[in-house]
């Protein structure tokens, strides 16, 4: 089995396919190699990715998503993992960075927090991102956009 053909890289990866792909290859092939968190989350799932490399070259991937507006990193340390603590203090702080880091246009800053539309669809959004979802919502019936493909919890 190629290591290429199996690969969901998203369609406005853009500039950041490259790590993206790193990310994506890490992941085991009956996992489903998919991300499935929004644009302004990629430098920051890069990051840890690449720090997380520098710990332990080999470690897998198994989920990057986001759920309840926050970032959720699952992956596991190989057999050579000198330093799992390290590891795990990383993606947990990157997870709570997630909270202050616009999911769609990457933005930082006091306007940006947790907008809940109903309580199975809240983002970290900046407030013109939310401002601009609610109306997409609006006119589409308000139904969640990005809520497919049997993701398992
Ligand atoms: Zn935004």
């Amino acid at each position: 089995m190629s290591d290429h053909t199996d690969i969901v890289m998203p369609d406005d990866a853009g500039e950041h396919a490259s790590g993206l792909a790193d990310i994506l290859h890490r992941i085991p092939h009956q996992w489903g190699r998919w991300i499935r968190v929004r644009k302004g989350w990629y430098p920051l799932i890069i990051e840890l990715d690449q720090a997380l490399a520098a710990i332990d070259p080999h470690y897998e991937v198994h989920q990057a998503k986001e759920k309840f507006g926050e970032l959720r990193f699952y992956y596991a340390p190989s057999d050579c993992a000198t330093n799992p603590q390290a590891m795990s203090d990383l993606v947990t702080a990157a997870e709570q960075r997630s909270t202050q880091i616009c999911e769609v246009c990457g933005a930082t800053g006091p306007d940006v927090h947790l907008n809940s539309k109903d309580r199975f669809y809240i983002q970290t959004l900046c407030m013109t991102c939310a401002a601009r979802r609610d109306q997409t919502a609006s006119s589409v019936d308000g139904e969640p956009e990005e809520r497919k493909d049997g993701e398992v919890d």
